[in-house]
């Protein structure tokens, strides 16, 4: 399935950048223009999947914009999501009413825009499938640890592992070298840890680098403290 197209109307150029990079990280194709004017004509043209469209805007306000997409045959439908002011609950109340499907008001987080931007895509029949949605993998040296599958390969060859062993090698992967006490990964790696001590992490980690063979080499003991992974 082709990548979602989305357009991005807005005129301040630091926005704009923030915004292109990081719907760009989440996987969808980008363009954008910096005047409502330009930003009409962009929608006519390439018939983006979905508009991110700022209401200041120079030569044309957003409103205007929404107001034209929604009026033309062409571009009737075309999902708008809108940057809003926090102030301007009028321009809200009447960008939902031209058409725009919904809103964040500024300053916004990425984080909540992302969300919008997934919510209305999947609203218009695009499927969850951008980056984020990819099983997580991480890797150290010859380790792979797929979390949704619950695979463990080393080489790749799949090592059996049970499931608290795999979260304790992920968590050693995701410390990126910095040492873990024994109270740390007993808070992090077990759920319940009702009857567990700090010995048992000892036990766990004995067993687990002998399941991972040479492999089991990178987890380090550091004498005192606890565990940490060692640069492959
Ligand atoms: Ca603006």
């Amino acid at each position: 399935m082709a990548r979602p197209r989305i357009l991005v109307v807005e005129d301040e150029a630091d926005l704009r950048g923030l915004l292109e990079y990081n719907l760009r990280q989440a996987g969808y194709d980008v363009f954008s223009r910096s005047t409502g004017k330009a930003g009409l004509d962009a929608a006519r043209v390439e018939r983006p999947d979905l508009v991110v469209l700022d209401l200041m805007l120079p030569e044309m306000p957003g409103l205007d914009v929404c107001k034209a997409l929604q009026r033309e045959p062409a571009t009737r439908g075309l999902p708008i999501l809108m940057l809003t002011a926090r102030s301007a609950e009028v321009d809200r109340v009447l960008g939902l009413e031209l058409g725009a499907e919904d809103y964040v008001t500024k300053p916004f987080s990425v984080r909540e825009l992302l969300v919008r931007v997934r919510k209305i895509l999947a609203r218009h029949g695009f499927a969850e499938t951008s980056k984020e949605e990819a099983p997580e993998e991480l890797r150290a040296g010859p380790l792979r640890v797929s979390l949704d599958y619950h695979r463990v390969t080393v080489d790749g060859s799949e090592v059996p592992l049970t499931a608290t062993e795999i979260r304790l090698l992920a968590h050693l992967i995701r410390s990126g070298g910095r040492v873990q006490t024994r109270t740390r990964l007993l808070d992090e790696v077990w759920e319940d840890a009702g009857d567990v001590t700090e010995r048992t992490v000892d036990t766990f980690v004995k067993r687990l680098r002998a399941k991972l063979g040479p492999a089991g080499d990178l987890i380090e003991t550091v004498r005192g403290v606890g565990y940490k992974l060692r640069e492959p």
